[in-house]
């Protein structure tokens, strides 16, 4: 219908962003997500941005094949004259390395008593930047060129400035994709003045334990019926919402019930994951830590629930089992199936694209790595910037950039002689470092692959199809 509309707009949301190792990308400012572009992409929108109609001979095929693209993905469209782009649209270059988004604790608050938390939020142990102090690493991502942050906590919705904060995140074009929650503030009042000020459907995760085992971890009585209603709520009102649960000795029995009730809840997404080591667990950790053999026989039982019941959600099971709907299968996130080619690879993607920021503004690789000592060696933002941290010369960078062939000419790492070093790529860091060394092997995944253990979750994967 539109075929004879002769100019190109790039989609308002659309932010043409670059870095020192991904030259352009368009970053969508609502949702966070970035898209990369090539060169000849790159100079058609610029082209089109000084007014050059889509059907001008100035446009080569190559930039009229790019546009056409952009169009077919819904991220521009024609129109009949000419409109100029926001100014915060054009090419941003940023002095640093590419990363995605950051997983933020605003506060290290909390209004629960967890054994096991992170940031050891009973005691606050990371206290909470001011607000004003906030808006100036949020100044720092704009100027890193990232747009999008998780919030967590403490429980983020503590913050008595909230909605401050987060209309500071949104005059920044900084998309919020996650709010973590323990769901306890999360009533119909709260979402209705949240829905003032935010009007798409953020997605909602919620820590859940286990049918009858919520308050124990949580250190609270009673606080299990309210993170089930808070749940309901937020599906009820159209939220996607994921539930985290924290596996232990004792709440292992629980998982068939609690699926069942999750799939009559409605969530999306259930991620369930053992445990980690972290100062505030170590006084129950003997009692109350599952062995790996009671971990493995819990996870198989609660396979078989999940598959009886139709697999009617996401569902991630540590390294062992992972089922997307949206591809209808399931497999091991372990398995990397990886060749020589994966040994220029970082050991893990997602620290080097998805760091965390502790309360206090400690910029961390990821949460499990925090509260274990690694704390005090990482920059705090409060005297660094984002960009510098994230420069090729910073000691931070060059850890989250960590390749498998570097992780693997350690001494230390016994991972390099391994029958499995291409299948398992060195596991996960935080359970290395729990397990006695940042650059050793993974206890878990060496359970998976060495002691065979993967073979009670094959019955569970869908075969791999050949072609
Ligand atoms: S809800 Fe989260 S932040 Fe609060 S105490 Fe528990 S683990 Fe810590
Ligand atoms: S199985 Fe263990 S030793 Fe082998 S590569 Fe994996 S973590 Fe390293
Ligand atoms: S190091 Fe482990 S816990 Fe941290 S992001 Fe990577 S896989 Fe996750």
């Amino acid at each position: 219908m539109d075929q004879g509309m002769p100019y190109f707009q790039l989609s308002p949301d659309l932010l043409l962003r670059g870095w020192e190792d991904v030259r352009y990308a368009l970053v969508d400012s609502r949702s966070g997500e970035q898209i990369r572009l090539t060169g000849p992409a790159v100079d058609a929108l610029e082209l089109a941005w000084n007014g050059i109609p889509l059907d001008s001979p100035v446009l080569l095929p190559t930039h009229r094949n790019a546009l056409e693209t952009l169009i077919r993905h819904r991220l521009g469209r024609r129109t009949e004259r000419f409109i100029e782009p926001l100014p915060e649209q054009r090419l941003k270059s940023a002095p640093c390395n590419c990363t995605v988004s950051v997983c933020w604790s605003i506060t290290g608050r909390c209004n629960m008593k967890c054994r096991h938390c992170y940031v050891e939020a009973p005691d606050a142990l990371y206290g909470e930047l001011t607000l004003p102090e906030c808006v100036r690493i949020m100044d720092q991502m704009v100027e890193a060129n990232i747009h999008a942050v998780l919030l967590t906590g403490g429980e983020p919705l503590v913050r008595a400035d909230w909605p401050d904060f987060y209309a500071a995140l949104k005059a920044r074009r900084i998309a919020v994709q996650t709010i973590y929650t323990n769901g306890l503030l999360v009533t119909d009042r709260w979402l209705d003045e949240f829905e003032k000020y935010e009007e798409r459907k953020v997605s909602f995760s919620l820590s859940f334990d286990g049918v009858g085992h919520h308050d124990w971890l949580r250190g609270r009585d009673g606080v299990e019926r309210p993170v089930v209603e808070a749940i309901r709520r937020l599906v009820r009102r159209g939220y996607p919402v994921e539930i985290e649960s924290v596996m232990y000795r004792d709440n292992l029995d629980a998982l068939p019930a609690t699926c069942e009730l999750l799939m009559e809840l409605g969530v999306r997404k259930w991620k369930v994951a053992e445990v980690s080591d972290s100062r505030a667990w170590r006084p129950y950790a003997a009692d109350h830590t599952a062995s790996r053999e009671a971990l493995n026989r819990g996870y198989v039982k609660l396979l078989e629930r999940f598959q009886a019941l139709g697999r009617p959600f996401q569902l991630q099971i540590d390294h062992r089992y992972m089922y997307d709907p949206r591809t209808g299968k399931a497999f091991a996130p372990a398995l990397q199936g990886g060749t020589d080619m994966s040994l220029q690879q970082p050991v893990c993607v997602c620290i080097r694209l998805h760091p965390y920021l502790l309360p206090d503004g400690t910029l961390m690789p990821c949460m499990p790595l925090s509260n274990c000592g690694l704390d005090q060696q990482m920059p705090n933002l409060r005297n660094v910037t984002l960009s510098e941290v994230l420069s090729s010369k910073s000691e931070y960078f060059k850890f989250i950039s960590l390749t498998l062939a570097e992780l693997y000419q350690r001494e230390e790492c016994e991972c390099a002689s391994c029958e499995y070093r291409f299948q398992c790529c060195g596991g996960c860091r935080a359970r290395a470092y729990a397990g006695g060394g940042l650059y050793g092997a993974d206890p878990a995944l060496c359970d998976y692959f060495r002691n065979g253990t993967r073979k009670m979750f094959e019955p569970y994967y869908d075969p791999v199809q050949a072609g």
